[in-house]
Order: C-alpha cells, then sequence, then structure tokens
C-alpha cells in the first residue's frame, strides 16, 4: 500500500516514501512488540494496526496531515510502538 510500513518478524517493508529515520524507529518499536507478544502479535497489534490505518484513510480525508498522524499514533499499540522504538511519546 502506498504510504505504508509494516513490520514483520525481522523484516520491515516501507514504502520509499514515508521510510524515514522516524518511521523505521516506530516499526523498529513493532519487532520489540513482536518479540514479547510472539504469535500473538498479529492479534494484539498487527490487525488493530491494519484497522486503524485502514479507518484512518476512509473516515479521515478532510482531517490535515497532522491531525491524522496525532490520531493514528495516540492509539494504544502505535504509541506503544512510538515509545519502544526510541521516539518520544510526542511523535
Ligand atoms: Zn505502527
Amino acid at each position: 500500500m502506498k504510504y505504508c510500513a509494516i513490520s514483520l518478524g525481522s523484516f520491515i517493508i516501507a514504502d520509499a516514501a514515508v521510510a524515514d529515520k522516524a518511521s523505521l524507529m516506530h516499526e523498529s518499536g513493532h519487532q520489540r512488540q513482536s518479540l514479547v507478544l510472539g504469535p500473538l502479535y498479529l492479534l494484539v497489534v498487527g490487525l488493530p494496526s491494519i484497522t486503524g490505518n485502514l479507518m484512518d484513510r476512509f473516515l479521515h480525508k478532510k482531517w490535515s496531515g497532522e491531525r491524522r498522524e496525532r490520531w493514528y499514533h495516540a492509539l494504544p499499540w502505535e504509541k506503544s510502538a512510538d515509545r519502544l522504538g526510541g521516539l518520544n511519546a510526542e511523535n
């Protein structure tokens, strides 16, 4: 998907348009979640993350990019990925 990044095991797959340092740090946070949760990662983080991404794409089209980023990164599993990846809570 365009403007999308995903972590699966030791791989991070990201659209070049969003593969900046902050995004890669965020995805490394998802990798840490995966190490802790094992197979549950897909249920506890993967599925909600994809659902949140789709909700954002369909329901927040009129929102500013900044507001959409803030909403997305306030979701508990995304906030946790930011923290575990070394980003501060404001990102
Ligand atoms: Zn994420």
